[in-house]
């Protein structure tokens, strides 16, 4: 017998389940929009050119070895990404108040984000963090890992296919005070669905006024508009208005670098005379969480990265790949639309071209879904959510006829 038979088998991961039933199916116009990850226009696997590069460059590094990085990671890639996110005349970092550890991509920064709250957060036993509902799946288990429960505030509106403001906002004023609140910065996973810049000031005035703590986490920044400037806007803005605050960045989606983990946590403590002692301390305790988690991040996505924000002329041509990612993604939004428009199928499309960034939430059902997947061999979540990256103008018309076929 063994100690763990009372180990009660977990279910598969949905979307990696999902993942493999594609791989299975032999059909020749079989559709992946499930996964997360950028393809190209013959539903291929993009390395960016830009990275082609940084990589030839790094393979004729003499200089280059295997030893480890430091504990919180390659500073110039750190402070990079801080500028990045945060902008680089941003009064945190001119002031001096951001520490910045290289993590796990996006999801290893969520997770020293939450090991750190769970730790340090002055909270009452049972507060919970505010969740937007839906979320990107593993939010609520990678906070449930380190013991902190989380709860949801209403996001998506199914009857406008858009944003349930009002509902997002009274019920960040009515959560206990002092509770973290999960923002998406751009690009929300699972629906496209972003709060416009009226909007966002509105939650920051609640967020302020409830003594919230924002934790906001970025995986698509630049992959949403094309433009990384704008998809940082809403971090920036609670940063000039003085908030506390924390980030996890990923650079999966936007440099296309899924499998190196290249990420980063950023922590921003508040203007005041004491923020660099403050901030002091808090990366101290991070350098700790971090050495007894992984010891030293991962060495080569953060220097494919290193090379990119830090070069000029890479980080221009960086841009130009960026645009080229979400100006397909956009142009597929449109082809969708316009071809559900084109056969008359039943229901509002528009929040096709309103929805931003990899995914659209479609408002197909979960028996639409079943029955594309067994009808049309497509592939996608049982929420009714589409990665806008697996269309392609070779498969965008099939897809939209299956839409047709399913919902009327
Ligand atoms: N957060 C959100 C909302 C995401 O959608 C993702 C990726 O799908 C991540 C974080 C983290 O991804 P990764 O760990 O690959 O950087």
């Amino acid at each position: 017998a063994s100690s763990f038979d009372a180990v009660p088998l977990a279910p598969t991961d949905p979307l990696f389940g999902l993942m493999a039933a594609y791989k299975a199916d032999t059909f020749d116009r079989k559709v992946d929009l499930g996964v997360g990850a950028y393809r190209d226009d013959n539903a291929k696997p993009w390395i960016l050119p830009v990275v082609k590069k940084a990589e030839s460059i790094l393979a004729n590094d003499p200089n280059l070895n295997h030893e480890y990085l430091p504990i919180a990671g390659l500073p110039t890639f750190t402070s990079a990404a801080a500028r990045l996110i945060l902008g680089s005349d941003s009064p945190a970092i001119v002031e001096n108040r951001v520490t910045s550890v290289q993590t796990i991509s996006g999801t290893g920064a969520v997770h020293l984000g939450a090991l750190f709250l769970a730790k340090f957060f002055p909270r009452p036993q049972d507060q919970k963090v505010l969740i937007s509902n839906p979320t990107w799946a593993n939010h609520p288990q990678i906070f449930s890992n380190v013991g902190l429960a989380s709860t949801t505030y209403p996001y998506f509106d199914p009857s406008t296919k858009g944003l349930d403001f009002d509902g997002l906002c009274s019920s960040l004023e009515s959560a206990p005070e002092g509770s973290v609140v999960l923002l998406h910065a751009c690009a929300h996973n699972p629906t496209g669905v972003d709060p416009t810049k009226e909007q966002w000031k509105r939650i920051a005035e609640v967020i302020r006024q409830k003594k919230h703590f924002p934790f906001f986490d970025c995986a698509y920044q630049g992959f949403a508009s094309g433009d990384l400037d704008n998809d940082a806007w809403a971090i920036r803005y609670f940063v000039e208005e003085g908030f506390e605050l924390c980030v996890a960045q990923s650079f999966a989606k936007n440099l296309g670098l899924y499998g190196e983990r290249a990420g980063c946590f950023h922590f921003v403590s508040p203007p005041s005379p004491n923020a660099q002692d403050g901030i002091k301390r808090i990366a101290s305790q991070l350098a700790i969480l971090q050495r007894s988690e992984i010891s030293n991040p991962p060495a080569y996505g953060a220097r494919i990265a290193n090379l990119v924000l830090n070069d000029g002329k890479l980080f221009a041509e960086w841009c130009e790949n960026l645009s080229e990612m979400s100006g397909r993604i956009k142009s597929m939004r449109t082809a969708l639309h316009d071809k559900l428009v084109e056969l008359g199928t039943p229901g509002d499309w528009s929040h096709i071209l309103k929805q931003i960034g990899m995914f659209s939430f479609t408002g197909l059902n979960e028996k639409q879904v079943l029955k594309l997947r067994e009808e049309s061999h497509i592939y996608l979540t049982k929420n009714g959510r589409i990665s806008m990256a697996g269309l392609n103008t070779h498969n965008v018309e099939y897809f939209a006829t299956a839409v047709d076929k399913v919902v009327r």
